[in-house]
């Protein structure tokens, strides 16, 4: 499945993958700097810190995801779920092309894994 598409798509992974990479740098920076053992706890800057943790978890989640997809492309598995094999919508990877399972499984797993669902879509809505 070499057409221009996932050519275009593959390009896309890669741009993404150094995108949420330099996220995480900076959220590693960011909570560098809050990391403080003195800090009050009505400080404001608690919050931002969690929230930082909160978006480098997501962004290393994303970056494994990426990750997987871009190792389906050198097996030439990309664009097939991982669990059921069938072929993943165009329209999905068009949106998400780091998707390495269809809409099924993906919201099966979702339904496992329903705690992490939130804050989830927050990121990938941003
Ligand atoms: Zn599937």
């Amino acid at each position: 499945m070499k057409n221009n598409t996932s050519v275009v798509r593959i390009e896309e992974l890669h741009k993404q993958k150094t995108e949420v990479e330099d996220d995480i740098k900076r959220f590693e920076a960011q909570l560098k700097v809050g990391v403080d053992p003195d800090i009050d706890e009505a400080d404001p800057g608690l919050t931002l810190q969690t929230v930082t943790v909160a978006l480098l978890r997501n962004a290393r989640r994303k970056i494994e995801s990426i990750e997987r997809a871009l190792a389906q492309v050198k097996t030439g598995r990309y664009g097939i779920c991982e669990i059921c094999g069938q072929a993943i919508a165009p329209e999905r990877l068009e949106i998400f092309p780091q998707s390495t399972l269809c809409v099924s499984c993906k919201s099966k797993q979702e339904a496992k894994n329903g705690r992490y669902r939130a804050a989830y879509s927050v990121v990938c809505a941003a």
